[in-house]
Parts: structure tokens; sequence; C-alpha cells
């Protein structure tokens, strides 16, 4: 079963502990606003990869950096292409490395899907719930917006390990082709350096803010 592909970044410490690969799943249809990956949204965006493509491409990754720990599936919404991750996801466990999900959907939603039940049982990490721009933080190592929570599904991650302790942190990074990308959790700063859409929103913001913030003219008598 293929899987349609947002992105891929073969080794990068920004999406979880320790130095990850990274499956960026496109589709999601959750649409939460100010969502950093609009363009991860349709199901018909990305490419269409074979599990084998994906395999060899993480093998690749492997080799060039032995110390890699595991997966990331990020999105996009991994959950709306559960059967074809959780068998790519078997395939990742039994070859050592450990997996990471972040969802949009909480894990009681998840729990009611019967098609969830099979990526669930090969997710070792969980992080659930839409980002709620309301909620956003920076402070929580690996959570965008407060309402979040890091589900350890099994014990192949301590909560006492001390990288879930430490700030958030983004990499800016630039691939062959010269393109820049943003990976992990950007202040909103660093976001709108290289969103012009979202910084145009965050200008809008501060002068709705600025104007509330202005005194009543006084009346003239
Ligand atoms: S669930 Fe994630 S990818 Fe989907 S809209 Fe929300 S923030 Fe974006």
């Amino acid at each position: 079963m293929d899987v349609r592909v947002g992105s891929v970044i073969d080794a990068t410490e920004a999406e979880g502990p320790g130095l990850r690969f990274v499956l960026w799943v496109q589709g999601c249809s959750l649409a939460c606003p100010d969502c950093c990956n609009p363009h991860m949204w349709s199901a018909r965006g990305g490419e269409s990869w074979s599990q084998e493509q994906i395999w060899e491409r993480l093998e690749r990754a492997r080799a060039r950096h032995p110390e890699l720990e595991g997966l990331t599936l990020v999105g996009g919404e991994p959950f709306e292409q559960a059967p074809a991750l959780a068998a790519f996801c078997a395939r990742v466990r039994a070859a050592g490395l450990n997996v990471m999900a972040f969802s949009g959907y909480t894990l009681a939603e998840l729990a009611e899907r019967p098609d969830a039940g099979a990526l669930l049982a090969e997710v070792d990490l969980l992080v659930d719930g839409r980002y709620q721009r309301e909620e956003h933080t920076s402070e929580r190592r690996f959570v965008g917006s407060t309402n979040q929570v890091m589900h350890f599904l099994t014990d192949a991650f301590s909560p006492e390990d001390p990288r879930f302790q430490e700030p958030n942190h983004a990499e800016i990074r630039m691939n062959h082709l010269g393109e820049v990308q943003v990976v992990g959790f950007p202040f909103e700063k660093v976001r709108a350096a290289f969103d012009p859409a979202y910084q145009a929103k965050l200008r809008q913001e501060e002068k709705r803010q600025q104007g509330k913030r202005l005194p009543a003219a006084e009346g003239s008598s």
C-alpha cells in the first residue's frame, strides 16, 4: 500500500528526541486555524511513494547517520493513512528504531476509530490533539499548543528523559535546490520571517491590539 508523502528529512533533532528520520504525511482534513503546514492539507498534493521507496530512503539515511534513533510521523495527518503507515512502522520497529507520531486527533478519538488501532500499536510516543492558536506555547518540548498531550505508549521513552525538559527549537535548513525549510517548533517571529502570509496575519493582529489600546477620542464641547 503506497503512502502519500509531503516531505522527508533524513536526519533532524527538531522533531522528537534524538536524531530522527521524519516523514511528513500528505493530507489532513482537520484544518486547524494557523496550522503551519496548510500546503499539506490536500490529500491530492505531495507524491505517492511505495513503502519500499520510503524504506530505501530510510536505509540510506541510516547508513549516513548510524546514530539515527527513530522515525517521526508528522503532517498532514498520519492517521488519515493509518493502514499503510502501520505496516511501514512495524518494519521500522522490527529494525530497532522507535516511532513517534504527531496527530491532530486525540488519543480518545483514535481509540474509537477501527482503522487507527494497527498504527497506534506501532507508535511508541504520540503527541495528540488539534493545534489551537489561542493555546500556542513555545515552552513545552515537542508541543505546539497547551491542549496537546504527550502519550508514552510503550517504554521506548521515559518521561524522565532529560531531553523532554529541554526548550523547543527549530532548524532552518536549505535543500539541494536552494529551498529554505523551517523544521521543528519555531518562535512566531522566525515562522513569520519565512512565511509571508503568517507575517501579514501577525501584523494585522498587532494593529488590532494597538487599536484596542488607543484611548477613546474625546468629544468636543
Ligand atoms: S492536525 Fe496538524 S496538520 Fe492538520 S490542520 Fe491541524 S495542525 Fe495542521
